[in-house]
């Protein structure tokens, strides 16, 4: 693991920054695909860990969940409005997903259900970070801020990366992922507007440069 800012700690992978993990304090912040655990728990080693929160619940960042909530006997957090497909298997389906792709995400990628012991609300603290709502790329997607040194984890209301390529830079998450894209860019200019001097992709590298991300989120359509 690498310290970002104090007690923030972005886990390996590899390739680089592709789908990223995260612990803040002693909250596991995403959970990977299912192929995360050794990953996982190789790195969070003796780090004593007391809750799992989610960003959102797709298949590349709840597939090790369940393993990891059972394994520390820890509790699963969410947002209100992801909490449900997080506790159905199969999990959250997109109609926007072609049939195919979610049979590949579900056979490699997406985890098992498991029970949403609290779910996150608007204002509320999780390691010393303020629960954002955030919705648009799910229904129930939050991000995590901290105001003192200006810490923002942000899932994917945006990504630092395209996904498709893995060549970094900022872009919108793709529309077929994004249940709601005109409200997720209404999260991302909010977001934008808090400029953070460190903020925390789902995907791609961390981005110290607050004005990039206003000058991005001012050019997003209406
Ligand atoms: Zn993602």
């Amino acid at each position: 693991m690498r310290e970002l800012a104090d007690g923030v700690f972005m886990l390996k992978g590899f390739p680089p920054n592709a789908i990223n993990i995260y612990v803040i304090g002693d909250v596991l912040i995403d959970a990977g695909t299912r192929q995360a655990e050794k990953r996982i728990f190789r790195q969070i080693g003796g780090r004593s860990i007391s809750a799992h929160a989610l960003t959102h619940v797709h298949p590349d960042h709840q597939g090790c969940s369940h393993v990891v909530c059972e394994r520390l006997e820890i509790p699963l957090w969410c947002g209100e409005r992801d909490a449900l497909a997080m506790e159905s298997a199969g999990g959250m389906v997109n109609p926007k997903v072609p049939g195919w792709l979610t049979r590949l995400q579900e056979r490699y990628w997406t985890g098992p259900p498991h029970p949403v012991a609290r779910v996150l609300r608007e204002g509320e603290e999780v390691a010393g970070f303020t629960v954002l709502e955030t919705p648009g790329h799910s229904h129930g997607h939050v991000a995590f801020w901290r105001e003192s040194d200006r810490v923002l984890i942000l899932g994917d209301v945006l990504n630092n990366m395209n996904v498709n390529t893995g060549i970094p830079g900022l872009h919108e998450p793709p529309e077929m992922f994004t249940a709601d894209p005109a409200r997720n860019r209404e999260s991302a200019r909010r977001l934008a507007a808090l400029r953070p001097s460190l903020a925390c992709f789902g995907h791609g590298a961390p981005l110290r440069d607050p004005g990039k991300l206003t000058d991005f989120a001012a050019r997003l359509p209406e």
